[in-house]
């Protein structure tokens, strides 16, 4: 580092932002992320009625049923698919999926950290073939490849480690024994999408849902039910009960989970859910995270030492902005000096390894807390020359 940059990193460090630039919220991670004062509060409300109960009895099967229900009016969910949900998160769906979705040769779309993770594990896992992996550098978007002996496609719809968003849509020429696996983990509920396009479209609920971690959703087209119940009910592979789809899909029908769950992430994402969808549903959250996006994205057109990581407009995400800071401002003092103030978890994911900055823009980010987080962003620049 160079002596003026380490000056000038020092100086940006004892900067003070006045207290009226500050948003009301200062909390913008890309997950965990915001969770609504009015979800903790409603958490908070039903203390000794909920909480500390049995997951078997109706009040907490009654939470479930309201997350499956919600989903599947937000999602308009097509004949046939039916919302499931287990323990573990994300993480453990790309296991899950390599036991019970994956029958011989996924293709993945690995252009970030999240992406290369699910293929880590298909490619590691002694019962399948090699995996067919389409590359892309950091910052920009592969296209699936229709391919014969592929039996899944898979790609997250936000790499939310580098803000890339990637177009639902059946690759070309895909024969119906071919399933798409969408990890939606960082974009479900915060981008519009047509479900109809995949077969396992899942996630994690600390994202655009503001709920807490430790929970996976998918929701699974007929043919993927279908799929999971043939490769379980098979002998090449031990399925363990923890990783079993088809278990978790018998469970889900019962409103249930097959071992005990958080049920604080399960309130909190009920409550979401259903204030998602008395505002106008996913076309309402997809129109906030645009909006909200945009003036982040327009703000770096009018700072010349602001550059948008993903150099594609199209390939842009609306719901994780990654913005590039001139080397010669150190982005990390610039990150500190705002966690110093309370406006937090703006850092880049750490293995990217830029001089970046990484906005967390879900629907429970308003405009008004995008624009004081602009204001307070404007007054450390100005101030770091
Ligand atoms: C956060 C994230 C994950 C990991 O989710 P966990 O619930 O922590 O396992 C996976 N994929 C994407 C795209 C994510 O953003």
């Amino acid at each position: 580092m160079s002596d003026a940059r380490t000056a000038r990193a020092e100086s940006i460090r004892a900067l003070s932002i006045p207290a009226e630039l500050l948003p009301g919220d200062g909390r913008f991670g890309s997950g965990p992320s915001r969770i609504r004062d009015a979800q903790m509060e409603v958490l908070a409300g039903l203390g000794r009625s909920v909480m500390g109960t049995s997951h078997r009895q109706p009040p907490v099967k009654q939470l479930v049923s309201r997350i499956r229900s919600g989903l599947a009016e937000m999602f308009a969910l097509p004949e046939g698919y039916e919302v499931v949900l287990g323990n573990g998160g994300s993480t453990a769906f790309w296991d899950v999926a390599a036991l019970g979705l994956v029958r011989s040769r996924a293709q993945h779309l690995v252009f970030g950290e999240f992406s290369q993770k699910f293929a880590t594990e298909t490619t590691a896992a002694p019962h399948l073939a090699e995996p067919d992996i389409v590359r892309a550098e950091s910052g920009s978007l592969p296209a699936p490849v229709g391919r014969e002996g592929v039996d899944v496609y898979a790609w997250p719809h936000n790499e939310t480690s580098t803000g890339v968003m990637a177009p639902i849509r059946r690759p070309q020429g895909a024969g119906a024994d071919q399933l798409v696996l969408i990890d939606a983990t960082s974009a479900a509920g915060g981008v519009a999408v047509d479900v109809s396009e995949t077969d396992a479209y899942y996630f994690a609920p600390q994202k655009a849902f503001a709920s807490e971690g430790g929970l996976w959703i998918a929701l699974l087209s007929p043919a993927a039910i279908e799929r999971a119940q043939r490769l379980e009910a098979g002998t090449d592979r031990w399925v363990p009960s923890f990783l079993s789809l088809t278990s978790a899909i018998d469970n889900s029908r019962k409103d249930q989970t097959l071992n005990t769950p958080a049920v604080a992430t399960l309130v909190l994402l009920a409550e979401q859910i259903e204030w998602m969808n008395q505002q106008g549903g996913l076309a309402w959250a997809d129109a906030r995270t645009r909006a909200t996006s945009s003036m982040l994205y327009d703000w770096a057109a009018r700072r010349p030492e602001i550059t948008p990581f993903v150099a594609d407009p199209a390939a842009r995400s609306q719901v994780v902005v990654t913005l590039d800071i001139d080397e010669a401002i150190d982005a990390t003092a610039v990150a500190s000096v705002l966690r110093g103030h309370g406006v937090v978890d703006i850092e880049p994911y750490r293995k990217l390894g830029r001089n970046q900055i990484r906005v967390g823009t879900f629907p429970a980010v308003g405009e008004q807390d995008v624009a004081a987080l602009i204001a307070v962003l404007d007054h450390v620049l100005d101030r770091s020359n």
